[in-house]
């Protein structure tokens, strides 16, 4: 045995291993916090690196390493060396507009399975939330059936089947997570993107700030350097250190020379928002931009020349120059009323907002979103389609329209107003609550200019 070749030897040794992650893993105990399932391999990889560096000292030591294996264990490896683990794992990621048994029967399970399992979750989560991107793990052993989703970053479904029974056991595991306060200042210099990462800010929390301001800052088109911004943030990561996500408590952007500032509170109803240091809220009825990220190629004017047709235009809207396929936002809550080819528009979408006043228009598109038809009702934020170049383009780009009583405005200069503010009953507590990170937020920073 000491003389075996390594690699026959490894191979057993993971074989053990495997054996051993049988026996001792699966079975959930309450209370205490199991690692996810897509860490088992890392944990398995770990593990098996450690008792390989405890074998490889040499003959010596291998008695010292059997000794604390179980003999049985240790026996049983020995006299069955063939013996493999059954254990099959299969996923399936969630489409957009995925049902749950769909899913769950690319994951081989039946309808009446599917259904058992969704009966089962109902107490603890209804799968029928289930979000695309999210991941349905199956993982099936002699054991029995675990069946796994991803709720979000520290919660995870666990169904359970014993062999041969048709009950599913369900709970909800936490996930260990730990976290840390964090704050990041930068002042822009190029790029939103590039002054974030430079500051220290992860993408997700980046995109997390642009939402936060989306009604009233442009992000695609009026970022200018020597903007600049400070995020007080809470970060999630895992024992490996992995980020898994990051809340914004407070943030302040200053964009060409104005103030934004913002900090997050729950009402006492329970929702969590974001509000102006006052308590007025930060949503309003349309968002300032249609599209994220992007710069302009053209601004709203009624006298410029035309770049293809090469005569003076009315030009009614404003055009952002976007790659292709970059998603397009409806900027507000409303239904479509027009959907299709209008002339050099190319593919074009009109939106009616709920005042009935309002409408966007949307031209140049490459495709439409699956799913979009006239007559139907969306959502502020919904993606409606993705930035092309149809009808009358040189390149790229989306033309967006916002009109009043079906006249074109120029909709850089439109103020809409915010939505709810905090309730007078509830303007001391928030005053109070808040104080603490607005305080943090005003703290002068050492600002570096990143160059
Ligand atoms: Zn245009």
């Amino acid at each position: 045995m000491p003389n075996a070749p390594r690699h026959d030897f490894s191979g057993r040794l993971s074989e053990l291993l495997a054996r051993f992650n049988m026996k001792t893993k699966l079975k959930n105990i309450p209370g205490l916090p199991l690692p996810s399932p897509r860490w088992y391999p890392l944990l398995g990889a770990m593990a098996g690196f450690l008792f390989i560096l405890l074998f490889i000292g040499g003959a010596g030591q291998n008695a010292r390493a059997r000794m604390s294996i179980p003999h049985d264990e240790w026996l049983n490896a020995e006299l069955h060396p063939a013996v493999t683990t059954t254990r099959r794992i299969r996923r399936a990621t969630l489409r957009n507009g995925d049902h749950a048994v769909a899913a769950l029967q690319r994951l081989g399970f039946s309808i009446n399975d599917a259904h058992r399992m969704i009966t089962a979750a109902n107490a603890s989560y209804h799968l029928k939330n289930i979000r695309a991107g999210h991941i349905f793990k199956r993982i099936d052993t002699p054991e029995g059936t675990d069946f796994y989703y991803n709720i979000d970053a520290d919660q995870l479904l666990h169904l359970h089947r014993n062999p041969d029974q048709n009950d599913w056991h369900a709970n909800v595991d936490k996930l260990p997570v730990n976290v840390r306060q964090r704050i990041a200042s930068g002042v822009i210099s190029g790029s939103l993107f590039g002054s974030a990462e430079r500051a220290g800010l992860d993408q997700r929390t980046t995109m997390n700030l642009v939402n936060i301001f989306a009604w009233d800052i442009d992000f695609a088109r009026d970022i200018r350097s020597g903007d600049s911004f400070k995020v007080i943030y809470e970060e999630r990561f895992d024992d490996a250190g992995r980020i898994l996500g990051s809340t914004i408590l407070a943030a302040r952007f200053v964009n060409q020379g104005r103030t934004y500032q913002a900090v997050r509170y729950q009402l006492t109803d329970g929702r969590v928002d974001y509000f102006t240091p006052t308590g007025k809220s930060l949503r309003k009825a349309y968002l300032k931009a249609p599209v994220k990220f992007s710069r302009i190629s053209s601004r709203f004017t009624l006298h410029r020349k035309h770049p293809i047709l090469g005569y003076t235009r009315a030009h009614r809207g404003v055009d952002y120059a976007a790659p292709m396929g970059t998603p397009i936002h409806a900027i507000g809550d409303g239904h479509i009323i027009f959907k299709g080819w209008r002339g050099g528009y190319g593919r074009f979408i009109l939106i009616r907002h709920t005042n009935r006043l309002h409408e966007t228009a949307y031209g140049h598109m490459s495709r439409y979103a699956r799913g979009i038809r006239r007559g139907q009702f969306v959502k502020q934020g919904q993606i409606i389609g993705y930035v092309g170049m149809s009808g009358l383009a040189t390149g790229p780009h989306l033309h967006f329209e916002f009109r009043v009583r079906g006249r074109a405005v120029n909709p850089l200069t439109i103020k809409h107003p915010p939505a709810r503010p905090i309730a007078r009953a509830e303007r001391d507590r928030f005053m109070q609550q808040t104080a603490p990170l607005l305080s943090q937020l005003k703290q002068p920073q050492t600002e570096i200019i990143w160059g």
